[in-house]
C-alpha cells in the first residue's frame, strides 16, 4: 500500500510549479530509535514515513498529541537526529547527503527555538554571550563588529542595550525566549523552525511573542515550521497546517480549511478535543477511546484504527452499535495485553495505571458480554480469544479478533487522498467505502 506521505503536489505533476520551488522538502522521512539493548525488541517509530513541502515565506504548522513525533520531526529535518531513511531537500539541496563541513555550513540558514528557553540557554552566560555564540562558532563577522550586530539583534527582538551583560535567571519567560529568538536570528537564517516557542508563557505573553515571530517574518523574508499543540495559536499564524499521529501525517492542508472543514477521523477528534465550557452542549463532540498507542507497537493497517470513531465495520457482521462498542473495547484490552510485558517500564507504568491488563481477561470478556445480548458467533469468537490470552498467547487472540472483526482499516495503511481541500490518510475517502457518510 502506498506509505508516502502528503504533498501539495500529487507526484505526476510537475506543471503545477505556478508557486516557486519549496525552500524545504521532505520525502519518505522515517526516524526510528532503537530499543535500550538490554531489552531489546522493537526501536520507537517516532517518525514513520514523513514526506511534506514548505514553500519561501510560509509557515507550516505541525499539531498532534504529545508524543506524536512532532519534535523529532523537527529535528530531523534540521539534520540533528540520526534518520533512518528519507531525505530532506532545502533550497534544491539535498541536505540528508552533506557531509559534516557541509552540514555544519548549512545549519546556518536552519535554526530551531524550543519551548522552554532556559533548557537550550546556559544559565552561566550572559545575555549578550548567549545571543553571540553562534557568531562566534561559525566566525562571522570580525570580533569587533560582533557586539554591535548582538546590541541591534536586541533591539529587533525588542530588548534594550542594558540587558547585554543580564543573566537569563533575571528574566521573565517572555524576554527569555526573547533571546532564544535573537540568538536563532544571530546568522540572519532563511528558515526556522519553532518548537512549542510560546507553550510555557502566560497567554498575555503568548500574544506579544507571536506578534515578534510574525514581525520577523515579514521583515526578514523567514520561512518556518511551527510546532504547537495549542491549536489557537496555529490557527492564527499559520498559512497551512499538518496534522500527526503516531509518525505519520494524517492530514495537510490550508489552516481554514482544515480547521473548517476537517476530513480526516483523526483532526476532527483533535478539533473537537478543544475544551468548551460545557462538554456536553456538544452533540458533535467526539471522544477518544484510551490513550494513542505505543510507538514501538504501532497498530498495522491505519495507525489510527485502534481509537478511531469512524473505523470501518465489515459488512458481513451486522451487530448493533452497542455490541460493536463492547467488542471495540474489548479488543483494546486484549490488544494492551499484547505489549503488557514488552519492558519493565511499561509494566510498572501499567501496573500504576492501567490494571485491565491484569484483570483476568476472563473476567473482562465476562463484563462486557455476559449480561449483554449478543449473536453466539461474536461470543465464541470472543472466548476463544480469552483461551489464547489465558494459554500466553495474546498475539495469537488479537490476531483471530482482527480477523473476525477487523476491517481494511486494521489490514492497509491507507493512501493518501485528496479529500475537500486537503490531504488526508483514511479509507473512507477511497471511492468504495465512500458510501459511509464520515458524519454518521
Ligand atoms: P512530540 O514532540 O510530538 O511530543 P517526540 O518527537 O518528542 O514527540 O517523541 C516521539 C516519540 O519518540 C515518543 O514516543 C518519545 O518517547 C520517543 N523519543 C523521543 N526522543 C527519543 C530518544 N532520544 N530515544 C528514544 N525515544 C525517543
Ligand atoms: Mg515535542
Amino acid at each position: 500500500m502506498t506509505d508516502g506521505g502528503l504533498r501539495a503536489t500529487t507526484d505526476a505533476a510537475p506543471e503545477t510549479g505556478a508557486d516557486s520551488d519549496p525552500l524545504v522538502e521532505v520525502d519518505g522521512l522515517r526516524t526510528y530509535y532503537e530499543s535500550d539493548r538490554l531489552f531489546g525488541g522493537d526501536p520507537v517509530k517516532a517518525v514513520d514515513g514523513v514526506s511534506l513541502e514548505i514553500g519561501r515565506g510560509e509557515t507550516l504548522g505541525v499539531v498532534g498529541e504529545s508524543g506524536c513525533g512532532k519534535t523529532t520531526l523537527a529535528r530531523s529535518i534540521l539534520q540533528l537526529e540520526d534518520v533512518t531513511a528519507g531525505t530532506v531537500t532545502f533550497d534544491g539541496e539535498d541536505v540528508t547527503a552533506f557531509d559534516r563541513r557541509e552540514r555544519q555550513a548549512w545549519r546556518r540558514n536552519a535554526q530551531i527555538v524550543y519551548q522552554d528557553p532556559t533548557s537550550s540557554i546556559n544559565e552561566r552566560m550572559t545575555v549578550g554571550e548567549i545571543v553571540r555564540e553562534p557568531l562566534d562558532v561559525h566566525d562571522r563577522l570580525d570580533p569587533a563588529t560582533r557586539r554591535e550586530r548582538v546590541l541591534e539583534l536586541l533591539e529587533t527582538v525588542g530588548l534594550e542595550e542594558e540587558h547585554y551583560y543580564r543573566y537569563p535567571h533575571q528574566f521573565s519567560g517572555g524576554q527569555r525566549q526573547r533571546v532564544g529568538i535573537a540568538r536563532a536570528l544571530a546568522l540572519e537564517p532563511e528558515f526556522i523552525v519553532l518548537d512549542e516557542p510560546v507553550s510555557a508563557l502566560d497567554v498575555s505573553v503568548q500574544a506579544k511573542i507571536l506578534n515578534l515571530l510574525s514581525d520577523l517574518q515579514e521583515e526578514f523574508g523567514l520561512t518556518y515550521l511551527l510546532i504547537a499543540h495549542d491549536l489557537s495559536v496555529v490557527r492564527h499564524i499559520c498559512d497551512r497546517v499538518a496534522v500527526m499521529y503516531l509518525g505519520k501525517v494524517m492530514e495537510c492542508g490550508p489552516t481554514d480549511a482544515l480547521f473548517d472543514s476537517p476530513e480526516n477521523p483523526y483532526t476532527r477528534a483533535l478539533l473537537s478535543a478543544i475544551p468548551e465550557p460545557d462538554p456536553t452542549a456538544d452533540p458533535e463532540r467526539i471522544t477518544l477511546r484510551g490513550t494513542p498507542p505505543n510507538p514501538r507497537h504501532p497498530p498495522e493497517g491505519c495507525v489510527f484504527s485502534t481509537r478511531c470513531p469512524f473505523r470501518i465495520r465489515p459488512d458481513e457482521l451486522d451487530l448493533g452499535d452497542e455490541t460493536w462498542e463492547r467488542v471495540d473495547e474489548f479488543r483494546s484490552v486484549v490488544r494492551e495485553r499484547e505489549h503488557a510485558t514488552v519492558t519493565i517500564v511499561e509494566r510498572l507504568k501499567s501496573r500504576l495505571g492501567f490494571d485491565t491488563r491484569f484483570t483476568p481477561i476472563g473476567d473482562v470478556a465476562a463484563a462486557l458480554f455476559d449480561d449483554h445480548d449478543v449473536p453466539s458467533e461474536v461470543n465464541e469468537t470472543v472466548w476463544n480469544a480469552v483461551d489464547r490470552v489465558e494459554a500466553g498467547d495474546s498475539r495469537g487472540a488479537r490476531e483471530l479478533l482482527d480477523d473476525r472483526f477487523g476491517s481494511v482499516c486494521e489490514a492497509e495503511s491507507p493512501p493518501v487522498c485528496v479529500a475537500g481541500e486537503t490531504e488526508s490518510r483514511c479509507h473512507r475517502h477511497l471511492e468504495e467505502y465512500e458510501t459511509l457518510d464520515l458524519a454518521e
